[in-house]
């Protein structure tokens, strides 16, 4: 079922297919005798006609209800059809056609109403063919761009997530990085970073084939997000590296999180697959240890060195970034 985003006007455009429903007409006109007929008009037709009798009713209307179509009389009292269309084009993030219905017959108001982003322009008194067959054709569009809308939606989520483990991709944390370093800075808080890598990972693809690999990195996606809070951002930063960026915690803390991870993978990963028990290993940075000129590439750097001095060490572990190893950069 659809849940109404507050106040966005729009909640169909995000949630809810509009052929699936019966239309939904918003008609605007301050004459309660026109409201009525064009609401018997459009309710003969089978759509559901909702009358606002003037400008103010109509933007509430329109914010808070979904339609898919509003008819708007040109003239009204205080804010006119022209303007009314206007507020709506300005409130509206899906596109809800707009047919207006006038008594104004002349060239210049014509061009005006589709100068201000009235699809079609409609004579009054309409013969109830002329108005089903208008209404139809602007449903017609706003059936089109629904799904349009919805796919380009569906396109920019896929755009951002990683399609194996369902986490975040690279591109995200990208834009999401730079948001969260900037939110941090502003509150004083600090911001931990997490990079995990799967130990000897291209020795389990070689004994035991691509598809325990693949299961393998599914589970680290499952357990980062049975593990991390929604407010921190998990995401699979390249083949089987993954990153979490730790809201609000310092890098002492983000240590902890890896290693709860850390033991999390090596506890369960033998139980999963032919393979038997597989390690991952940890570098941990933080705002904290980078002083308040930290960018989102110090982080990944210094996240990385600390990532490698862990495979340096052994691997299975969990190595915080400290000033010495800046010197060292050796790779493992
Ligand atoms: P280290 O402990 O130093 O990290 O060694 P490693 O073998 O894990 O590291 P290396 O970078 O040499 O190898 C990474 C391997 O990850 C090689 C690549 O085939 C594998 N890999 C990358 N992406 C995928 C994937 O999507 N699926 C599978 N199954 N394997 C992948
Ligand atoms: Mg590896
Ligand atoms: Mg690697």
């Amino acid at each position: 079922m659809a849940a109404h985003v507050a106040g966005t006007g729009q909640w169909r455009a995000y949630t809810e297919d509009p052929r699936a429903t019966t239309s939904r007409i918003l008609i605007v006109d301050d004459d309660p005798a026109a409201a009525r007929a064009a609401q018997h008009m459009v309710e003969a037709e089978g759509w559901t006609g909702v009358v606002a009798d003037s400008w103010s009713d109509a933007v509430r209307l329109f914010q808070d209800e979904p339609f898919d179509l509003v008819i708007v009389d040109a003239v009204m009292p205080t804010v006119d059809g022209f303007k009314l269309t206007q507020l709506l084009r300005a409130r509206s993030t899906s596109y809800v056609p707009i047919l207006m219905l006038t008594s104004l017959s002349d060239d210049a108001s014509r061009e005006h109403a589709l100068s201000v982003g009235v699809d079609d322009v409609l004579s009054k008194p309409s013969s109830p063919l002329e108005l089903r067959l208008r209404i139809g054709a602007l449903l017609r569009i706003r059936h089109l761009t629904w799904a349009l809308e919805a796919k380009t939606r569906e396109l920019e989520a896929m755009a951002r997530r990683d399609a194996l483990t369902g986490l975040a991709n690279r591109r995200s944390l990208d834009e999401r990085l730079a948001v969260e370093l900037a939110r941090a800075k502003r509150y004083g808080r600090p911001l931990g970073l997490v990079m995990l890598d799967i130990d000897r990972f291209k020795r389990v693809n070689d004994e035991y084939g691509h598809q325990v690999g693949d299961r393998l990195l599914e589970f680290v996606g499952e357990l980062l997000q049975s593990t991390v809070r929604p407010s921190d951002l998990a995401c699979r930063y390249g083949g089987e590296e993954f990153v979490v960026v730790v809201s609000d915690t310092t890098a002492t803390n983000a240590t902890a999180l890896a290693e709860r991870l850390r033991r999390g993978f090596e506890a369960k990963s033998g139980t999963l697959t032919a393979a038997p028990t597989q390690t991952i290993s940890a570098g941990i940075s933080g705002t904290d240890l980078l002083g308040p000129d930290a960018t989102a590439e110090m982080l990944l750097h210094t996240a990385d060195v600390a990532l490698y001095a862990a495979k340096n060490a052994g691997r299975n572990r969990v190595c915080c970034w400290h000033a010495e190893l800046a010197s060292t950069g050796t790779e493992p």
